[in-house]
């Protein structure tokens, strides 16, 4: 998950990262309100998950209350890239000396941990990554010893940092390093870290990705969720826990395992051609253990789906059998009863599969149709969605 600037400067805050004072408005009553109470000159920063808003008019100073606003009530609504800015942090504005640039990532083809510093930060990173990368020191950060003195010395004598600045740039990778690690991280990036008129370094905008695979670790991250651009479905499914993507087709899909529900997005879609170009509606892997109750998750927020035509439940029994997937397909459409309104393809293999077949036979549920293979399974299920 990305956060807001925000977000992440209040996890910066918490972790002993040199921030300015910042509050959030999402009018422009609240923008004078927060510019009151931080005074003097503010910046008002457009929060959008997309970078370059300074460049797109999304990051303005402001030289009092009044003035903040003024510039909030333009920056509010303002479209950048896609993204309509909802919210305004209002930022006690810094006199800027020099712009740095500072990350930590994961850098996943050389599987370990990479930080990168510069001296020449501000918006244009990615230029200077380009036409002059010998400013852009890159340095391999171990997952076990991580960001130690020592390494945080060797980060800012490899990009130069000036004397003056070094001792507070070390300060700043050590609690960079905190946040990376102590919030499982796999992006912190601060761009500018900057150098005020005063002497004094601070991190002025910041960029923070969390790994969700580590969320089971980090249950106040929940709070992080961005609720207005979350598919409702997938929060639904994500509640349920299930692993389900909303796509923009109208055939369900539920199988077990990520590799053949992979593959039957993927004869759906080519069957669907044949149909009037019909394509998957969603992911759903519902895993190993498919019970009636996961089974009837899956098919209660297929269902809920409006795009859905039809479904197309693809199982492999492995660990779990045919006969108790079956069995789960059943107690499933008992469980939803007149909530089950779709037709739905069932195509059945693996261990027990003759058990699992006569099953659904003999419930001979009217919404329920089974198919011998995959191909068979999916052209039925994009027929039932065009007609
Ligand atoms: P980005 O364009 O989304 O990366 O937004 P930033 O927060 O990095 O801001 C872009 C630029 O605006 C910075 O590189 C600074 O030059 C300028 N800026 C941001 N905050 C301040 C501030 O407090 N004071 C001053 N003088 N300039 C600022
Ligand atoms: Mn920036």
């Amino acid at each position: 998950m990305d956060l807001f600037e925000y977000q992440a400067r209040d996890i910066f805050e918490k972790h002993g990262v040199p921030v300015l004072a910042a509050a959030i408005a999402t009018t422009a009553d609240e923008a004078e309100k927060a510019a009151t109470t931080i005074g003097g000159k503010v910046v008002v920063k457009a929060q959008v998950k997309v970078g370059g808003r300074g460049k797109a008019g999304g990051v303005k100073l402001a030289e009092n209350p009044q003035d903040a606003r003024e510039k909030a009530g333009a920056i509010l609504g303002m479209d950048i890239k896609g993204h309509t800015v909802r919210t305004v942090m209002i930022a006690a504005a810094a006199p800027i000396e020099a712009e740095y640039y500072l990350s930590i990532l994961l850098d996943r083809s050389n599987r370990t941990f990479l930080v990168m510093a510069s001296v020449s930060g501000g918006m244009d990173i990615e230029e200077v990554a380009h036409t002059a990368p010998e400013k852009l020191a890159k340095i391999p950060v171990s997952a076990v010893d991580g960001i130690s003195l020592a390494k945080a010395k060797e980060i800012v004598a490899a990009a130069a940092f000036p004397a003056d600045v070094a001792d507070q740039v070390v300060q700043v990778l050590l609690k960079l390093w905190d946040v990376f690690q102590g919030e499982d991280a796999t992006l912190v990036e601060v761009n500018p870290l900057v150098k005020t008129k005063d002497g004094k370094v601070i991190a002025l905008d910041g960029k923070v990705t969390l790994d969700d695979n580590a969320d089971f670790r980090q249950p106040d991250h929940q709070s992080l969720v961005d609720q207005d651009a979350e598919n409702p479905l997938e929060a639904a499914a994500k509640e349920k826990g299930l692993n389900y993507v909303k796509l923009d087709g109208q055939v369900g899909i539920i199988g077990n395992g990520a590799g053949l529900v992979m593959s039957t997005l993927d004869v759906v879609a080519y069957a669907g051609e044949k149909h009037g170009g019909v394509r998957p509606a969603n992911f759903l892997d519902i895993g190993g253990g498919a019970s009636a109750q996961i089974m009837a998750d899956g098919l209660s927020i297929i269902l809920g789906d409006a795009d859905v035509k039809s479904v197309f439940v693809n199982v492999f029994g492995g660990i779990t059998a045919c006969d108790a997937v079956a069995n789960g397909i059943v107690q499933a459409l008992e469980l939803l009863g007149p909530k089950a309104t779709k037709p739905i393809v069932v195509r059945l293999d693996g261990n027990n599969v003759v058990e699992g077949r006569a099953i659904l036979a003999k419930a001979a549920h009217p919404l329920v149709e089974q198919a011998d293979t995959m191909d068979g399974a999916a052209n039925r299920a994009a027929e039932l969605a065009a007609k």
